[in-house]
Parts: C-alpha cells; sequence; structure tokens
C-alpha cells in the first residue's frame, strides 16, 4: 500500500475493528478511448467530505458503521501484472471478512475482485457498455472485456447488467445466455420492474455489485472516459443499491475520470459509496 493523506470520509483508523473496507486502484492502462481513471479513487475521496455523516432517509449515522480506508494499490505496468495484485490485496481484506468497496481506476480491475468470492454468486453490472468481448486489443483483461469475465467466474446466467446502450457486434459473438436489462428497458418500464427482472433471474443469490459510473447519463456523470447519452438517473441506481442490500457481499465504483468532470461525477461516486455503507448498518441486515 502506498501511504495515503487522503481517506474516505468518516472511516476510522483500526482495520481490525472495521466491517467495510475501502481500496482504491489507480489503473487505467487498458482505457481505449481517453485515459484519466487512476486520478478517480482520490477525486471520489475528496468529495466524500462534502456530505453529512447522518443518512436521515437511512436514519444511519455512517459514524456507527467502521469503515477503514485502505488507501490506495500500487501503480501496475501490465495488465497481468494489476490482474494478480489486486486479486490478493482484494482477497486478503474478503478473508478479513470485511465488506470491500473499491473505487477505480478503470472496469478492468473488477474481475480479479470477483474471482475472490464463490462461484455461486450473482453479479449485477451498472454500465452503459455491455463489456463482452473475449478480449479487446489483444487484451482479456482488458475494461471493455469485464461483463465476460464475470461471466467465467459466476456463469453467464448468474451476471445481470443495466443501463446498457452501447454493445459492440463482438460482445454477442460465443454469448449464448446472455440477458441484460437495456436503458430503454428503465425509461420505459421504470426502475422497479427491471429490479424485479434481477431478482427473478438471480433468484436468493449473494450479489456483487460493479458500478460502472457511465450506466449513469452523463449529464449526471460527465467524468468518465466514454461517456454514453441516455443514461440511468442516480436515484434509480440508489433505489438498486437500496434493494438489494442485503444480498451485497461487495462492490466497487469504477471509470470516474476527474479531468472531464465538474465535481459533479465524483461527488455522485462518492455518493452512492456512502448509499453502500449505510446499508451496511445492522438494522438493513
Ligand atoms: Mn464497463
Ligand atoms: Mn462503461
Amino acid at each position: 500500500m502506498s501511504a495515503h493523506l487522503l481517506r474516505f470520509a468518516d472511516t476510522i483508523d483500526d482495520y481490525a475493528a472495521a466491517r467495510v473496507a475501502i481500496l482504491g486502484v489507480p489503473y487505467d492502462r487498458t482505457t481505449s478511448y481517453r485515459p484519466g481513471t487512476r486520478f478517480g479513487p482520490n477525486a471520489i475521496r475528496e468529495a466524500s467530505w462534502n456530505f453529512e455523516s447522518y443518512l436521515f432517509d437511512h436514519g444511519v449515522d455512517l459514524r456507527d458503521i467502521d469503515v477503514f480506508d485502505m488507501g490506495d494499490t500500487e501503480e501496475f505496468g501490465p495488465v497481468e501484472e494489476m490482474y494478480d495484485e489486486v486479486h490478493s490485496t482484494a482477497g486478503s481484506a474478503i478473508r478479513d471478512g470485511k465488506f470491500l468497496l473499491t473505487f477505480g481506476g478503470e472496469h478492468s480491475i473488477s474481475p480479479p475482485i470477483l474471482t475472490n468470492y464463490p462461484r455461486d454468486i450473482g453479479v449485477i453490472v451498472v454500465d452503459a457498455h455491455l463489456d463482452f468481448r473475449n478480449e479487446y486489443l489483444g487484451w482479456k483483461n482488458s475494461h471493455a472485456c469485464a461483463s465476460r469475465r464475470f461471466a467465467d467466474h459466476v456463469g453467464i446466467g448468474s451476471v445481470m447488467q443495466i443501463g446498457i446502450r452501447s454493445v459492440a457486434r463482438e460482445d454477442l459473438e460465443d454469448a449464448k445466455g446472455l440477458d441484460f436489462i437495456d436503458a430503454y428497458y428503465v425509461a420505459d418500464k421504470g426502475i422497479d420492474a427491471s429490479i424485479k427482472r434481477i431478482e427473478e433471474k438471480l433468484g436468493k443469490k449473494k450479489i456483487y455489485l460493479s458500478i460502472d459510473i457511465d450506466g449513469i447519463d452523463p449529464a449526471y456523470a460527465p467524468g468518465t472516459g466514454t461517456p454514453e447519452p441516455f443514461g440511468l438517473s442516480p436515484l434509480q441506481v440508489r433505489k438498486l443499491i437500496v434493494k438489494l442490500s442485503s444480498r451485497l457481499v461487495g462492490a466497487d465504483i469504477v471509470e470516474v475520470s476527474p479531468q472531464y468532470d465538474n465535481g459533479n461525477t465524483a461527488a455522485l461516486a462518492a455518493r452512492l459509496a456512502r448509499e453502500i455503507i449505510a446499508t451496511r448498518h445492522p438494522s438493513y441486515r
């Protein structure tokens, strides 16, 4: 772990006592369009200080939930090095019984976290992009392959993506059994019907939640590498978090790219992180 002065708001100094662990992975080497998500973790941390610790809508004070900020991983070169190091760093926190909440970085950082969990869980991915290529620019662990790698671990029938509005033709090759909730379905039928589809597909499985911030409309989240119009609203994603909270085993928020941001994207990511943390309160279990 690198030394860090900046940490997420309302965290404690005692790793052993913490029930939630935050990890930053400032990695953006496979990014296809415009890099910059390496600056995401600290932008999210900085934005986290602007909020009240008491979330009246949850009836929860975040100071009553013990959260430890592990800081950032080292900066990695090749994607294989990142994959192995993130897998082992995340794995030690998960084995220590922490609810791990990771900030990217690009979406390629998420599969090595997931592979620490049992194969019988479900994965929910909030994303504009299907990310289902088997490889991209020669990399199997490119951010454009994130959901395909999730499916490698839990099976294609246990991954549900929501907010999709960008699908590459190659995404659909060998993708039998793939089922996703596109952004137009959410707009037409609403978030409750969408959550129902997720619940029908994933049954009673535990859930890992991966939030690619570009799943949310660029009007709310402009600070990202590949913005895509027609996205989800922040409140729809909040509802998804709250409704599924009792089944969550871990989560990440990725693809926040501060140099394209007016501050809103980092603030939204920080706020979504605080929603996830709030639902770790015993009153939610
Ligand atoms: Mn993605
Ligand atoms: Mn995306």
